[in-house]
């Protein structure tokens, strides 16, 4: 691929395995790890010069990418982690590791993403998804968001110009996030942290950490939850392939080896199937499904 002006690292035929926490996928055509906000912009218009397909991910903590791969640029933001962390606030780009985040907000005694900690995403993915947990939710703490629209232009949108739903914010698949500024509450270090360290714990007991995984599959059905669904109806060790139900955590499918995404689209299919004839359940995904 003929593109200046890139510092960024960028390869050809990328296992998409090794951008995914699930370990799945066949290889990405280019993927580019830009360093800066300019970067992007560039890869974005180059893209559209030369009308090729571009897409932008995270950390892929919340991806099925699929066995063909994917043409075109994949943009991943983990090389992109500037921050100013101000009294109450952080100015920080997409790239940052939310954990890492959550970990020195709890440092410098700031409240607000005591839930983040365990969550293995970026800032940008957790955005676009509204990642939460504990009943929390990363939009509490969201002041502002600097994005490249479908247009191609920057533009920065406070909070309360966006929508947020359960895994869901009105930017998802419409503008790539750039940079946010987020706002804390001032609180007591010591009760931050061990707040973070409880949930962490709590996640260790009920998740099978120790294989690739991608997190929740299913979001909860109103009023209800997946993996009971799930446990119900009797899918726990249950698999297609490599991609088997977790005997921990129902609403979890590992990777126990070699999984392709098509049993992974196989055994979503089989669950969604079986706990809507038990119960008229419809289980919609929270992973995302990458093809283009
Ligand atoms: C063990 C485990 C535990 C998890 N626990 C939780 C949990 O408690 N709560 C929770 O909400 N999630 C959880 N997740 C899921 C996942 O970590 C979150 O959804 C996370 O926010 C995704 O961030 P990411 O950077 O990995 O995004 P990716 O998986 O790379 O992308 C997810 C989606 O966001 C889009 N996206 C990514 N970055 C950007 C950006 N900068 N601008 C615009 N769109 C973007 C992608 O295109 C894709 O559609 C868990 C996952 C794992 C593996």
């Amino acid at each position: 691929m003929l593109m200046n002006g890139i510092e960024g690292r960028m390869e050809q035929n990328v296992p998409l395995k090794t951008l995914s926490t699930w370990k799945i996928g066949g290889l990405a055509e280019w993927v580019v790890w830009p360093i800066t906000v300019s970067e992007i912009e560039k890869l974005w218009r180059f893209a559209q010069d030369e009308q090729i397909l571009i897409r932008l991910i995270g950390r892929g903590s919340n991806l099925l990418f699929p066995d063909e791969g994917l043409r075109g640029i994949t943009i991943v933001t983990t090389a992109l982690t500037g921050e100013v962390w101000g009294k109450c606030t952080l100015q920080a780009e997409a790239g940052c590791s939310l954990a890492r985040v959550a970990q020195e907000a709890g440092e410098r005694g700031l409240s607000g993403l005591e839930f983040a900690r365990g969550i293995p995403g970026t800032l940008g993915g957790a955005i676009a998804m509204n990642a939460g947990a504990h009943g929390e939710e990363i939009q509490n703490v969201l002041h502002t968001v600097k994005v490249l629209t479908e247009d191609g232009k920057i533009q920065t949108f406070a909070k309360e110009k966006l929508t947020f739903g359960y895994r869901e914010c009105s930017l998802q698949g419409k503008a790539w996030i750039l940079a946010a500024e987020l706002q804390f509450n001032t609180g007591k270090k010591e009760k931050i942290k061990a707040q973070m360290v409880e949930n962490l714990a709590r996640r260790k007991d009920a998740q099978p950490l120790e294989l690739p995984n991608a997190g929740s599959v299913f979001r909860n059905p109103p009023g209800d939850s997946a993996g009971r669904l799930i446990e119900q109806a009797g899918w726990k060790g249950k698999g297609v392939g490599g991609a088997q139900v977790s005997p921990k955590h129902a609403n979890f499918i590992v990777n126990v080896g070699n999984a392709t995404a098509a049993d992974v689209l196989a055994l979503i299919q089989a669950i969604q199937k079986d706990v809507f004839e038990k119960y008229g359940v419809e289980l919609r995904t929270e992973v995302h499904y990458l093809t283009v």
